[in-house]
C-alpha cells in the first residue's frame, strides 16, 4: 500500500486536524483534572482574549471541552475536558514527557499516585501485555485494505495559514511545538509509516513542496531527523557490504528496512535517491504517535492500521510514571491521579463573577 494511503486511511489526519493548531495543546494540558473559568484560563495561559476564546469555541464544537454554566445572571462558564478531550491524556503526557526529556522543559503535569507524594509526571508508555516500554523497532506495522474512497484532507485553509504564519516563528524544539504545527506532525508521522525520499513524503502529507522542505529543514534543526544524501547512502552500502553487522536503519523498522540492506544490484545503487531519516530524537516521539492513532482510532469500526508488539500481542499503550517509587513505578497511570500543574495561584485576585 502506497504511504499516502496509509496516512489518508489513518486517524492521524483527523486527529491533527483538531488538535494541531495553535495554543489548543496548552489549553487541554490547563484544564487536565480542572475545571477553569475562562479569566482562570486567561491568567494561567497569558493568552490574549479574542485567542482564547477562538480556541475554546474550535475546542467545544469538536466535543473536547465542555462548558457548565456556574452563573445564570449574567450566564458565565466555567469549562473541562469532556469524555472525549479527557481521552487525549496519553498523547499530552507523552508530548510532555519527551519535552521533559528531551526538550528540557519543565513538566506540565502533576502525579498524585496512591502512595507517595505528589511530583512531576514523567509518563513512559508501555506495552499493555508485556511492560516493555514500546519502542519503533519493536512494533510491526500492517495496514488494511482500504474499505471505501479516501477520505478528504481534513485541514482547513485557516489552520494551514496558522500553522504557516507560526512555522515563521516557531522552533519545532519540543512536542508540543510538531503537534500544533500540523504539517510538521504529518510529515514526523509519514515518516514512522515508511515514507523516506522527499516524494513519498509530498505524496503521504499531499502537502505543497515549499511546505514539506520547509519543515524537514526545521525537523532536522531540532534533530529530530536527518538528511542522508545519495553519496552517503552509497557509501554506507559498501559499508554494509563490507560488514553485514552494521545494516542500515529504517525509520521505524518497518518494511523500508529491505531498502536499506546490503546486497543490492548495481543499478539500484546507481539509483539511490537521498532520504530523510529520524534519528535517536526523533524516534523517542513514536509513542506519542501511536498515542495519537489510538486516540484517532477510538469508536472506529475497523482500525487504521493494526501494530504488533514484539511480544506477539497487538500493541495497546499502557502509561505508567517513571517519577513514581518502587512501590508505584510500573502501575498503570490513573488519569485521575494526573492534573495540571498550576504555576499561578488562582486564589490570589478574586475572579470576575
Ligand atoms: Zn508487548
Ligand atoms: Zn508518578
Amino acid at each position: 500500500m502506497q504511504t499516502r494511503d496509509r496516512i489518508a486511511q489513518s486517524s492521524v489526519p483527523a486527529t491533527l486536524g483538531v488538535i494541531g493548531d495553535g495554543w489548543t495543546l496548552s489549553l487541554l494540558t490547563a484544564l487536565v483534572g480542572n475545571t477553569l473559568r475562562f479569566e482562570e484560563l486567561m491568567k494561567v495561559l497569558t493568552i490574549p482574549r479574542s485567542t482564547l476564546s477562538t480556541r475554546l469555541r474550535h475546542l467545544i464544537d469538536h466535543g473536547l471541552i465542555a462548558p457548565h454554566p456556574y452563573c445564570e445572571r449574567p450566564l458565565r462558564f466555567e469549562y473541562a475536558l469532556s469524555e472525549r478531550g479527557a481521552a487525549l491524556l496519553p498523547v499530552l503526557a507523552l508530548a510532555d514527557a519527551f519535552d521533559v526529556e528531551h526538550g528540557g522543559q519543565p513538566a506540565t503535569l502533576r502525579h498524585a499516585p496512591s502512595h507517595g507524594a505528589p511530583h512531576p509526571l514523567r509518563a513512559v508508555a508501555c506495552c499493555a501485555a508485556c511492560g516493555a516500554a514500546v519502542e519503533a523497532r519493536h512494533v510491526v506495522a500492517r495496514y488494511a485494505p482500504l474499505p471505501g474512497p479516501r477520505a478528504a484532507p481534513v485541514t482547513t485553509p485557516k489552520q494551514k495559514r496558522v500553522s504557516r504564519s507560526r512555522s515563521a516563528r516557531k522552533p519545532l524544539w519540543r512536542a508540543r511545538d510538531v503537534l500544533e504545527d500540523a504539517w510538521a506532525a504529518h510529515v514526523v508521522a509519514a515518516l514512522f509509516m515508511g515514507a523516506q525520499r522527499f516524494t513519498e513524503l509530498l505524496d503521504a502529507t499531499q502537502a505543497a513542496p515549499n511546505i514539506v522542505s520547509e519543515r524537514l529543514q526545521r525537523l532536522a534543526d531540532a534533530r529530530l531527523l536527518r538528511h542522508v544524501t545519495a553519496a552517503e547512502r552509497e557509501r554506507e552500502r559498501e559499508h554494509d557490504a563490507a560488514d553485514h553487522d552494521a545494516a542500515g536503519h529504517g525509520a521505524a523498522g518497518q518494511d523500508t528496512a529491505g531498502h536499506s540492506a546490503a546486497g543490492h544490484s548495481a543499478s539500484e545503487r546507481r539509483a539511490a535517491p537521498s532520504v530523510y531519516r529520524l534519528n535517536a530524537r526523533g524516534l523517542a516521539l513514536y509513542p506519542l504517535v501511536v498515542a495519537l492513532i489510538a486516540y484517532g482510532d477510538e469508536g472506529r469500526r475497523v482500525p487504521s492500521l493494526t501494530l504488533t508488539h514484539r511480544c506477539g500481542a497487538p500493541l495497546r499503550l499502557r502509561l505508567s510514571c517513571a517519577g513514581c517509587t518502587d512501590l508505584e513505578y510500573g502501575v498503570p497511570l490513573l488519569p485521575s491521579s494526573v492534573s495540571f500543574a498550576m504555576q499561578v495561584d488562582l486564589c490570589a485576585t478574586p475572579t470576575p463573577t
